[in-house]
């Protein structure tokens, strides 16, 4: 995501209690972090955190962590819970590279990816969200059901992403090849890209992968 840098977004970030950054001590602590027992969601590549920000005041029991690696961007969701705080949420500045250091073993019941960069070049095959890196530290903080909802515009990091889940054991719970006018609308929460690209009369796929371990 492309924004003007503002030299006080880290300090602010820095100074707020609800923000974590490179949480390493936090690894299996989010419960009491949170103060409660509810199921913890976490969004990876929040943006300006439109989406998570009404998904917690949507489901308020349920805990929600906005993991962005851009200080500035993430301020954008910190000028919102400033706003209206929203007790059920957390921010967290930090690289989806480094999951497993920040989350432990089955801490996190759901995990969103919405809009991921798709980093088209084969070069660049390994920042995907979706690489198989990344699906080895999701399958390893996620619960047993390890349940990814992903959206995104763009085609062929769909099809790439349906690839790679498969080849990782992931069976597809639901999809759909066109959100914005399927059955799945009426309880879909927007994200900034999603509204962009809407208007720009993209359509937006869709898939709701899981792994259970019996
Ligand atoms: N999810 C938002 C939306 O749908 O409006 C933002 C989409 S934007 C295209 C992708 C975001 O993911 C950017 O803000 C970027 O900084 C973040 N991102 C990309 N790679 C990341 C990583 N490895 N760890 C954390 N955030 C990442």
């Amino acid at each position: 995501m492309r924004v003007r840098n503002k030299s006080n977004a880290l300090p602010r970030l820095e100074n707020n209690p609800f923000v974590f950054i490179e949480p390493k001590n936090n690894k299996n602590k989010w419960k009491d972090i949170f103060k409660n027992n509810s199921p913890i969601h976490l969004e990876v590549g929040t943006g300006k955190g439109k989406f998570i920000f009404n998904l917690a005041k949507k489901f308020p029991e349920i805990n929600f962590i906005a993991l962005e690696t851009q200080p500035t961007v993430l301020s954008f969701l910190l000028d919102k819970i400033e706003e209206e705080e929203i007790s059920n949420l957390r921010l967290l500045l930090a690289d989806a590279n480094n999951l497993t250091e920040y989350f432990g073993k089955e801490e996190i019941d759901k995990l969103y990816l919405n809009f991921s960069d798709p980093w088209p070049k084969k070069r660049h095959e390994k920042r995907r969200l979706t690489f198989k890196t990344f699906l080895t530290q999701y399958s390893e903080i996620l619960n047993k059901e390890k349940r990814i909802a992903q959206k995104t515009d763009n085609m062929n990091l769909f099809e790439y992403s349906l690839f790679s889940y498969s080849n990782f054991g992931f069976t597809i719970d639901k999809i759909s090849l066109d959100l914005t006018n399927s059955k799945y609308e009426s309880d879909n929460v927007h994200t900034e890209y999603e509204d962009k690209f809407i208007t720009k009369g993209n359509k937006i796929y869709y898939v709701e992968v899981v792994k259970t371990i019996i």
